[in-house]
């Protein structure tokens, strides 16, 4: 993912935040309702590249020379984080290890130290048997083709796509939480994609990709960083959408509220996620800890600790010795 993955909700109250002006200076002709699943169309192609190239974020995995590896690394990070957290970790990896084979070579336990806070910490874990595959099965580089891509530990549908299209410079359908959005907004009409993603809005996006492969990787790189700048979860701003006044069908059809949405943010306080996610940094921080220490962590709910303790060691995240934990 070029960048992070935005809330995926609207909140109540924000659907008539553009200023008129926005609206009646575009314009946008009512798409029919068979338009509204019809694919984005040439001139907003264009206008969305355009706007990229104007208004993009000049991001370090973005630069011309960045190794297929390093943007690999960026397109796993990013997938539960954003931008701004991923930056000082992506830089600090790249410097420890900038190819496959470093990473390989590390020892695990400084690889989750320097995942730091970047929260889901299987994916370094992830990561580090990519790298170790990559250089067992690919001689150290990074290998070309999705379904090639997808055999790699941690490498699924998005990542394979994504490091096609920014690593490789190839056709590839690459649909992220930024992009649904975009294309639900756009072409559906509707506030928000549907809960799962479907095969018809899989469909949606192969359709507008562009035929050409430089466009293609454009247009990619363009709609995404669409999504998570302005067409953002919860206050799009159409106002500055160069969709806008090429006929999107949220828009015209005057920013109708969402559907019945049922999904809720979970609470992140008093979870398990939480917990790990405590017990790791007490990890990060000595390396080691004991039971009384663990315990500390919550005095009130010994069983969650050592509920949060035994998933840690189950993920291979840490590793009991005695009645201490340690990383591996
Ligand atoms: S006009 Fe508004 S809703 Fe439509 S794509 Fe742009 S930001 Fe999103």
């Amino acid at each position: 993912m070029s960048g992070a993955s935005a809330p995926s909700t609207i909140g109540a109250g924000q659907d008539h935040q553009v200023p008129a002006r926005a609206v009646r200076g575009a314009s946008p002709a009512a798409p029919s309702p068979d338009a509204l699943s019809s694919p984005v169309d040439d001139a907003s192609i264009e206008a969305v590249i355009a706007w990229f190239a104007r208004s993009g974020r000049d991001l370090p995995w973005r630069h011309q020379g960045v190794s297929a590896w390093a943007i690999l690394v960026s397109e796993v990070m990013l997938q539960q984080t954003p931008v701004v957290r991923v930056l000082p970790r992506w830089q600090e990896w790249m410097s420890c290890w900038p190819t496959p084979a470093d990473l390989a070579d590390a020892p695990t336990a400084e690889v989750l130290r320097r995942w730091d806070r970047l929260g889901y910490p299987r994916r370094a874990l992830r990561l580090q048997e990519c790298a170790r595959a990559i250089v067992r099965e690919h001689g150290g580089e990074v290998p070309e083709g999705e379904e090639t891509l997808r055999t790699l530990p941690g490498v699924g549908e998005y990542t394979a796509a994504a490091v096609t299209a920014f690593a490789h410079h190839r056709r590839a359908v690459v649909v992220d939480t930024n992009i649904r959005r975009v294309l639900t907004r756009s072409r559906r009409g509707r506030a928000l994609p549907d809960r799962s993603y479907s095969a018809a809005e899989r469909s949606l996006a192969a359709r507008s990709l562009p035929v050409q492969q430089e466009r293609s990787v454009a247009w990619n790189q363009a709609v995404m960083e669409l999504g998570a700048l302005v067409c953002t979860a919860r206050s799009p701003r159409c106002e500055e959408c160069p969709l806008a006044a090429e006929g999107c069908a949220w828009l015209a059809a005057g920013r109708p509220a969402p559907e019945a949405d049922t999904r809720r943010r979970q609470a992140f306080e008093g979870t398990d996620r939480q917990m790990r996610g405590l017990i790791m940094a007490l990890l990060r921080g000595d390396g080691i800890a004991n039971e009384m220490q663990l315990l500390a962590l919550d005095p009130e709910d010994s069983a969650r600790v050592q509920r949060c303790t035994e998933s840690l060691i189950a993920d291979g995240l840490a590793v009991r010795e005695g009645e201490s934990l340690h990383l591996p």
